[in-house]
């Protein structure tokens, strides 16, 4: 059950443009109410800038993608099948989240492979993309 006594809560206030366009947002509909705007808003700022994973390029043979967490760089190589360099396994979340680039997918479907849900169900052997 949840302590609402000891809830952690903070009480922000909006001014001024920001308070406007909040409440030109309500009026059209696209936010319920100002804590769902501000709800909305941190979720996407949260979801844009602290996602574990970014993409960092496609070479001729890999991608490679910065891990945040481990504040690293890995390569995720597309040879004979999907392979983690760091992990060194054909499944992980580095290849999981690397399979769900449209960028990586697109061009490895075209070669034959089969990608369903960040998993090779065929790979086709060949020198990448
Ligand atoms: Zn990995």
């Amino acid at each position: 059950m949840v302590d609402l006594e000891n809830k952690k809560r903070l009480t922000v206030s909006l001014q001024g443009d920001s308070l406007e366009w909040v409440d030109m947002m309500i009026e059209k509909h696209r936010f319920h109410n100002y804590q769902h705007a501000i709800d909305y808003c941190l979720a996407k700022v949260y979801e844009e800038e602290f996602a574990r994973y970014k993409h960092i390029n496609v070479y001729e043979d890999h991608a490679t993608i910065y891990d945040e967490l481990r504040s690293e760089l890995v390569n995720v190589y597309f040879k004979e099948n999907a392979w983690c360099e760091k992990c060194e396994t054909q499944d992980c979340d580095h290849i999981r989240y690397s399979l769900s680039l449209p960028k990586i997918v697109e061009p490895l479907m075209k070669k034959g492979w089969i990608i369903v849900d960040g998993k090779v169900i065929k790979s086709i052997t060949s020198e990448g993309f």
